[in-house]
């Protein structure tokens, strides 16, 4: 269930409650000052690729104490939080200070005036899911249920997102562990909805289109038959969901979850493929806990490829890339000169031997 409410300084909260309750909008009653944005983003000529320059970000939240944490439900007598309700099921609402924004400022086309430099306002929106009013849970550690509720907001957000001017793209992501950079404690993942279509998406649709035209088939639709053929990488194979190491994994620790269906995003998934994600993905969570033996945190980024708002929907589909960067205990993979340098990657662990690890932590 739905609610919609406003912050004090005018930003969008909606509730998602696992059941249809009657909840009570309590109001905001911080003296909160509007943020103003002043992100822009500039063309790299050089590479085709945009980035975002937000300066403001600079003097953002930064791993605040347990009691004075953002995300955390307002307590009576307790300095009020982000969320002024006693307690939520799941939460999402605007960033207060976000690198796309619908009040971008503008800015002229071009930096000094020359063409090598094209700029624009970096329009869009950044939103903050806490999955959990509890502060020390994990995603993994979540009931069915409420891993279901997630997902119902991914989908309304998504929905809601793609329909923005100027949007044409919603990125759902989760940076989990200190080691990712998570700046907040609480368990909480981000919605990107970016005004251009993002590099690796790009590339997806160009290799699709490739394949489409020599073949007539689907890229991902014959990735996905051929590792559930092979089953030398497969995870976990449901009835509408499949997950496995992609065989050329980049990451020390990497898996996809694929949709049989080829649907584009997260709003376009029914009912029956929503139910089997709540599980598959939290039996995913589930495995990458015990990836080293013992249960233990790993730090990861949860990434939900979605097929851009208006160009190329019918060649790629959503699908999840989970990594991390542990690369055995108490050790992390840096990208240092070829992955960050040129961007060639190296991997020290064969995919076929992470799915082996990522079958095994589930018995
Ligand atoms: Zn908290």
């Amino acid at each position: 269930m739905r609610t919609r409410a406003e912050m004090a300084d005018g930003r969008e909260l909606i509730y998602f409650d696992d059941v249809t309750t009657d909840r009570t909008v309590l109001p905001d009653t911080r003296d909160l000052p509007r943020v103003r944005h002043g992100s822009t983003m500039r063309f790299d000529v050089l590479t085709g690729e945009w980035v975002a320059i937000a300066a403001h970000r600079q003097d953002r939240t930064y791993m605040p104490p347990a009691d004075h944490c953002p995300l955390c439900p307002t307590q009576p007598g307790r300095e009020p939080s982000e969320i002024p309700a006693e307690d939520y099921d799941v939460v999402v609402f605007e960033n207060r200070f976000p690198s796309f924004s619908a009040d971008a400022p503008v800015v002229a086309p071009e930096i000094d005036g020359n063409p090598l430099w094209p700029q624009r306002p970096a329009v869009g929106r950044c939103e903050v899911v806490c999955f959990t009013s509890d502060h020390t849970a994990s995603f993994g550690s979540l009931a069915v249920s409420r891993v279901r509720t997630v997902i119902e907001a991914w989908a309304d957000r998504t929905a809601a997102l793609s329909a923005l001017p100027g949007v044409e793209q919603v990125f759902p992501f989760e940076n989990r562990g200190r080691e990712i950079g998570v700046t907040l404690q609480h368990p909480h993942g981000q919605i990107y909805a970016y005004p251009f279509v993002t590099p690796r998406t790009a590339t997806l649709i160009t290799r699709a289109g490739a394949h489409r035209q020599r073949t007539g088939r689907d890229l991902m639709g014959d990735v996905l038959d051929a590792e559930r053929k092979s089953g030398a990488r497969v995870v976990l194979d449901g009835e509408h969901w499949t997950c496995f190491v992609p065989a050329a994994a980049r990451w020390p620790v990497e898996a996809h979850l694929v949709p049989h269906r080829a649907v584009p995003d997260m709003a376009a998934l029914d009912e029956a493929e929503r139910d089997e994600l709540a599980e598959l993905y939290k039996d995913l969570l589930h495995r990458l806990e015990r990836y080293f033996g013992e249960p233990a945190e790993l730090p990861y980024i949860a990434g939900w490829h979605q097929a851009p708002v208006h160009t190329g929907r019918d060649l790629t589909r959503l699908h999840l890339q989970l990594f991390s960067l542990r690369r055995a205990p108490g050790k992390l993979k840096y990208l240092a000169g070829s992955e960050s340098g040129v961007g060639a990657w190296v991997n020290d662990v064969a995919p076929e031997q992470i799915a082996e690890n990522l079958r095994a932590a589930g018995s």
